[in-house]
């Protein structure tokens, strides 16, 4: 006999712990790949922070659908991942642990360190929420030797494809973080400046031009000046020279369709490089390159400005054309800046500084990526809409490389003489070129002995957007691969759309000329009960653990799934309560058939009373309603059938309907109860693990280690004919339910007398029988005909019985 309340305080850490055991893990959460496989793709977090409710809330989705998957007779392949490397550990370790950058073995060290303290506690986080992946065989970390053989190897493999080149290119350089960050990486923010409107003279010695401009400090940098051929102000001007202010030398107006007329004056100058206009035309028109910001975001060949910052050099710009007379006027203005708008910490400008970079060759694959996005299935279908505008707007080729030191190392050599790239050898990896000698003793190109080791890291995505190769195999076991590859889903956020989703699409239509994905889950994100985003900083994060500690993990798992996944929903208490609300109905249930001669049954019973089939065809269509959302991730959709079928369906009409038979021990009855009971804790096992475990184990209901090593329950049969005349019934003695609290009779109220009469299909003696055992009714007369019902006296109200 189950105890009266359920307490998922002392439950659920036992189930948790009892996970773990190798019997129990091997029988219901071990990989197993001579079976059917079903494969997912789960995001590797960061580990440069806390648990937080985004970690929680795609650990949730992940082990519903594993656990769904596992009892539907799949073998699911979930693994962990933990993405270690990248800038915001590095900064942590820098400026919060203090450790000294310089000394980079040591500093490398403690980043390690710190990332194993942090995954111990992302890791307890998930685990407490009942998160069960295959954490013995396939949990893994970016910075793991293998990991980084796999990294090295993928890159090398599209070295020798012809995909990965060196260059000097204007990359996005975040003067702030001191390193460059990708497309993906920089976004428009809003921010005050003035435009400085600045004469250019002729160099005819004619008045010229007037040029507005927010950045008067690249005009040391200015190789030209763009017009509109439309405009017919500037029509006479162009093809001519005219006099770069500060700077002295001249260059050339010149048309473009790019010019944005109705900007300042129509006049815009190009800089080498001031935003990604210019370096549009500085490619298309073949201009000059004039450097004049460093890596740390200062003045360099830029006459009185050297060696200022860019927001000082800026203002003595401003000065200097305005002792010089060519500033004609200052608006102010809040214009968008490119900036590093992924670290929430940064958020500064970022400016386009020409580095020499290590660079894959992707825009020439966009169109191949997005039809690739295409013959996915999308979950939401809208958010294949995200990929293909970041397919429409991307322009640029990979930069992999980060002037960083805790990351994979480039497996490159460089030719100091003639920059020939020289890859490691394959059975060398992995390698590290900063500290290792080149595989050949001279430059296969020239013959130059001098030969440097790539001293820069790669970019994280080039780590993370190999999961897919690397969890079905690829880089290991081909045939495995084979059999594993393209994986069934991925699953992630979709604010990563533009980064892991489009580099994994990418790189595995790269190296293997197949998509890597059959469907993509995007879910939105859990706001805070404000319905803003949560953050330290607007104080409104909550904390998913102190949701666990509160109410528990089953009551947390039902309050953010019974939410369409793919919208961004703000945190909702009440949706935990209600979970917690729906634990307790069920385990009550079950203590009341577990105080009956319940037996489980797996055959599905062959039975008699209308009401049994009633039950039985109920379960049956929820479990197709319940199978057809969960096959097609709509979660919320599936939780709501099986509370709908469990709440009213089974313990508000049948379990009350029910109970007097049951008391009398009617075979039929106990069979359809064992047989629903049991069918129904495979619908709420993937949603509240902890609970179904528990009634699992108490009630001794099978044979298995664990109940989600339990498989899906067959259907049952019915009569349908049989079970519509259950329903009628049903509906019949909810009619006098309410006709009996109308004439004033509580429900627990014994009446004398009812004479009732009805014109549906049902058995008048099976009808006179329920609606006495069910309603309290001494006596019942049923007759043919429209619904009327009459009552005897009730019993004296002072004199309440204890019912149910
Ligand atoms: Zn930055
Ligand atoms: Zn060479």
């Amino acid at each position: 006999m189950l105890p009266v309340r359920y307490d998922p305080s002392v439950s659920e850490p036992k189930w948790q712990a009892y996970w773990k055991k190798p019997e129990v893990y091997k029988a219901a959460f071990a990989f197993d790949p001579s079976g059917k496989p079903y494969v997912i793709d789960t995001p590797p977090p960061f580990t440069s922070g806390e648990p937080h409710m985004g970690t929680v809330y795609f650990t949730i989705i992940v082990d519903t659908l594993a656990r769904y998957k596992r009892a539907r007779g799949y073998s699911v392949l979930l693994p962990q991942g933990w993405d270690t490397h990248g800038l915001p550990t590095e900064l942590r370790v820098q400026y919060d642990l203090k450790v000294d950058k310089s000394n980079v073995s040591r500093f490398r060290k403690a980043c390690r360190d710190f990332t194993r303290t942090t995954i111990e506690s992302i890791k307890s986080g998930m685990i407490a929420v009942g998160y069960r992946p295959d954490w013995e065989a396939y949990e893994y970390t970016t910075d793991d030797p293998d990991y980084i053989k796999a990294v090295q190897l993928s890159l090398i493999l599209m070295y020798k494809a012809g995909l990965v080149y060196r260059k000097k290119f204007p990359v996005y350089w975040c003067p702030h973080c001191g390193t460059v960050v990708s497309q993906a990486e920089v976004g428009y923010v809003e921010r005050e400046g003035v435009l400085a409107y600045v004469r250019f003279r002729g160099a005819d010695g004619s008045p010229g031009l007037v040029v507005a401009t927010t950045r008067p400090e690249l005009l040391y940098a200015c190789v030209g000046v763009f017009v509109s051929p439309k405009d017919d102000r500037y029509s006479s001007m162009v093809g001519k020279e005219v006099k770069v202010p500060l700077g002295g030398w001249t260059v050339k107006v010149m048309a473009d369709d790019a010019v944005d007329m109705s900007f300042g004056t129509g006049a815009v100058m190009v800089a080498t490089f001031g935003d990604e206009q210019d370096i549009r035309w500085q490619l298309k028109y073949s201009l000059p390159i004039r450097q004049v910001v460093d890596q740390d975001g200062r003045m360099k060949d830029a006459g009185e400005l050297t060696g200022l910052k860019l927001t000082e050099a800026r203002k003595k710009a401003l000065d200097i054309l305005k002792e010089v007379g060519l500033l004609e006027r200052l608006v102010p203005i809040r214009h968008n800046v490119l900036s590093h708008t992924e670290r929430q910490s940064c958020m500064n400008p970022v400016e386009f500084i020409p580095l020499d970079q290590l660079m894959i060759k992707m825009s020439f694959m966009k169109d191949i990526v997005m039809r690739g996005a295409e013959g996915m299935a999308w979950h939401p279908a809208l958010m294949l809409e995200r990929v293909r505008a970041w397919h429409d707007s991307l322009e640029w080729d990979w930069v992999i490389s980060r002037q960083r030191v805790f990351g994979t190392p480039l497996p490159f050599w460089v030719c100091a003489d003639c920059g020939e790239l020289i890859p490691a050898k394959e059975a060398d990896l992995p390698v590290d070129p900063s500290v290792q000698s080149p595989p050949v003793p001279a430059c296969p190109a020239c013959g130059s002995k001098n030969l440097i080791g790539v001293k820069d890291v790669a970019d994280g995505w080039v780590d993370s957007s190999i999961t897919p190769l690397w969890i079905t195999g690829f880089f290991k076991n081909k045939e495995l691969f084979e059999k594993l590859y393209p994986v069934d889903v991925r699953q992630q956020g979709y604010e990563i759309i533009r980064t892991w989703f489009w580099y994994s699409a990418f790189r595995g239509i790269a190296l293997t000329g197949r998509p890597p994905f059959k469907s993509v889950l995007v879910n939105g994100m859990i706001l805070a009960p404000d319905g803003k985003p949560m953050s330290k900083s607007r104080g409104n994060v909550i904390n998913p653990l102190d949701a666990v500690r509160q109410y528990g993990a089953d009551p947390l798992r039902y309050g953010l799934l019974s939410l369409t996944v793919g919208a961004d929903f703000p945190f909702r208490w009440e949706a935990v309560k209600r979970g917690r609300a729906l634990l307790q109905k069920i385990w009550s249930a079950y203590r009341l058939v577990s105080s009956l001669p319940v037996v489980p049954v797996e055959e599905p019973p062959s039975v008699g009373s209308p009401l049994d089939h009633w039950i039985l065809q109920r379960l049956a269509e929820t479990e197709v309603s319940y199978t057809k959302a969960m096959d097609d991730f709509r979660f919320n959709e599936a939780l709501d059938a099986f509370v709908q079928f469990f709440w009213h369906d089974l313990c508000d009409d049948y379990l009350e309907s029910a109970k007097p038979r049951a008391s009398q021990g009617d075979p039929d009855v106990m069979k359809t109860l064992g047989f629903v009971f049991r069918s129904s804790l495979s619908l709420f096992a993937p949603f509240l693990p902890h609970l179904a475990e528990e009634i699992y184990q108490d009630l001794g209901w099978g044979k298995e280690p664990s109940v989600h090593a339990v498989p899906w329950p067959q259907q049952p049969a019915y009569s349908t004919v049989m079970a519509k005349r259950g329903g009628s019934l049903l509906t019949l003695i909810s009619r006098v339910r309410s006709a009996k609290v109308a004439h004033g009779f509580s429900l627990g109220q014994r009446v004398s007398w009812a004479e009732l009469s009805f014109d549906e299909d049902v058995d008048p003696a099976e009808l006179s029988h329920l609606i006495s055992d069910v309603l309290r009714i001494d006596q019942v007369k049923v007759r043919k005909g429209p619904f009327s019902v009459e009552f005897g006296p009730g019993e004296q109200r002072s004199k309440p019985r204890a019912y149910g």
